[in-house]
């Protein structure tokens, strides 16, 4: 079993990757994909009125304030738009993709923040309608009637809270929380980039390998939202796993690649 996490960030051509992943499973490899949509749900808010609010922890994290509206705007992108475009770029090269959210059938369970403490224009702010959450379990006897039966799941990062609610959560650690539970042998972490750059302007500066007890020391290359795949591998490798593999969706053939090694390697 693989993880496969699709980068929701612009530059990556789903069908080259759909035709990738068609050659893996038709071999017998069994595979879920995970996919995030940050970057659409922004567009789809500003599209609708609606322009996205972020908020910044003490800690200096920034995160999508989600109030109920963004929710929303969150499932028409997310368990919407992007998640039956790749269910369809799969179909169209003939995997038998079924997509779900975390949400279906409590395929990914996490508990509700009811109150984050965020500062917002310089001051600390409580914030209690936000409808985001933190991981803590995931159903794996969905993902296997599915796998066992030869469908390729296809997972969304809307989960469901403890009282079946809608939650928003991150889809690096989505794609994190499956790997360890599923007791995968490898996650894949596909973004538009070669893998964790040493200096994030300049292509050539790909860290190829990181020793998973010197993870921490190279944290702080990380910018911005790759902080959360780092985060998401060291959750995986936590939980089990052997390796954990950040590579490039931009490649001919992607999946492939970052099965060879290509990009960076941690574990
Ligand atoms: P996706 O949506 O594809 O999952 P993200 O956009 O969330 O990916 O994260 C990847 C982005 O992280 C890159 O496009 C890059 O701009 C940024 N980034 C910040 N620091 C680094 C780094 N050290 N190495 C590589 N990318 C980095």
């Amino acid at each position: 079993m693989i993880v496969l996490k699709i980068g929701g960030a612009r530059g990556i051509v789903p069908s080259a990757l759909a035709e990738d992943v068609a050659l893996h499973v038709h071999r017998g490899q069994q595979l879920v994909l995970c996919h995030g949509g940050s970057a659409e749900t922004t567009e789809l808010a500003h599209a609708l009125g609606h322009p996205p609010k972020f908020l910044t922890s003490a800690s200096g994290h920034q995160s999508r304030y989600t109030d109920r509206e963004t929710l929303e705007i969150f499932m028409m992108a997310v368990a919407g738009k992007i998640n039956k475009t790749v269910v369809e770029a799969l179909q169209t090269a003939g995997v038998n993709a079924v997509g779900l959210s975390g949400l279906d059938g409590r395929l990914v369970e996490a508990s509700r923040k009811k109150a984050i403490k965020a500062i917002v224009d310089g001051k600390t702010k409580v914030i209690r309608d936000d409808w985001s959450g933190k991981i803590e379990r995931v159903n794996t006897s969905l993902l296997n009637l599915l796998v066992d039966q030869g469908y390729t799941p296809v997972i969304s990062p809307v989960v469901s809270g403890r009282q079946g609610e809608a939650l928003n959560v991150d889809a690096d650690r989505v794609a994190a929380a499956i790997a360890v539970s599923m007791r995968a042998e490898r996650l894949v972490l596909l973004s538009n980039v070669s893998g964790l750059l040493q200096d994030v302007n300049e292509p050539e500066s790909l860290i190829r390998s990181i020793p998973r007890h010197a993870l921490y020391e190279y944290m702080q290359y990380a910018r911005g939202r790759m902080k959360k795949k780092m985060l998401a591998a060291e959750e995986a490798l936590a939980g089990g796993m052997r390796e954990v593999i950040i590579s490039d969706a931009r490649s001919a053939s992607p999946l492939s690649a970052a099965l060879e090694r290509k990009g960076t390697v941690i574990g």
